[in-house]
């Protein structure tokens, strides 16, 4: 498969020192997969919100999905309402694709790959075993957990890398910061975003010291399947941003 769209901005880590973290949300699911609202209703409240980027990640696994055609629905409705404006905001439609080994397969047909503007790798099931993670010795799941990322960080498809680690974590055993700082590494080396998503990584401050450490690019994703769950990435971490910000002033002043 050939990647034909062009690449979409990420926050750069870096720039955590000079700009505030943009109102962006990368992470979103519609009705056509497992989220509650429609596509205009979440873009109207994300207007509200004051977002001014969003993307749409839809699932690819089948079960998750809004049954036969779900994808060709999916985007005749994303065209319609990309005709009728966006006012102030961009508003991207992409999938959220998990893979299907870990040697770069990926479950995305080619009609798929063709149209969407953004692919979030994931890592969910573990290719071979399942949703069995919870039962797999510890090392055994970190391990998959890992070689999966791996895959995704070296795989010229993907744009950025969902909740790395985050699946081990929720469901296995800690996913150790030193592997993910090696995920960040790799992707950071291959131009591919890494997901802070304040859903999976508790309390996310450690993995934007990682991210900042090795110039990562960012991509803010609330793993939203509600409303209420629109913003709340780039809301945490320009909390965070903020709090370190008044820490190196405080500092600063104590010195003086
Ligand atoms: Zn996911
Ligand atoms: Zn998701």
């Amino acid at each position: 498969m050939q990647r034909r769209r062009p690449k979409i901005p990420f926050f750069a880590a870096d720039d955590l020192e000079n700009q505030p973290f943009p109102r962006w949300e990368y992470h979103v699911h519609s009705l056509f997969s497992d989220g509650s609202s429609t596509l205009a209703a979440l873009v109207e409240h994300a207007r509200s919100l004051g977002i001014t980027r969003m993307v749409f990640t839809e699932h690819t696994e089948p079960e998750l999905t809004d049954g036969a055609g779900w994808f060709e629905r999916y985007w005749q409705e994303a065209m319609q309402l990309r005709q009728q404006g966006q006012e102030g905001m961009e508003i991207l439609f992409g999938l959220e694709v998990p893979i299907v080994d870990f040697k770069g397969g990926l479950l995305l047909e080619t009609s798929m790959a063709d149209k969407a503007e953004f692919i979030l790798g994931a890592v969910h099931a573990y290719p071979g075993y399942g949703w069995t993670m919870g039962s797999l010795p510890p090392d055994k799941a970190i391990e998959l957990e890992f070689n999966g990322l791996m895959a995704l960080a070296e795989n010229p498809l993907v744009d950025a890398i969902a909740h790395p680690g985050g699946v081990c974590q929720k469901h296995a055993t800690p996913f150790p910061l030193t592997l993910f700082e090696e995920v960040v590494r790799k992707a950071t080396s291959n131009g591919i975003a890494i997901e802070l998503n304040p859903a999976y990584q508790e309390p996310i401050a450690p993995y934007l010291e990682i991210c900042r450490r090795h110039h990562a690019l960012i991509s803010p994703g609330s793993n939203a399947h509600h409303l209420e769950e629109l913003g709340w990435a780039c809301h945490e971490l320009s909390k965070l941003q903020r709090k370190n910000r008044l820490n190196c002033t405080t500092i600063y002043a104590t010195k003086e």
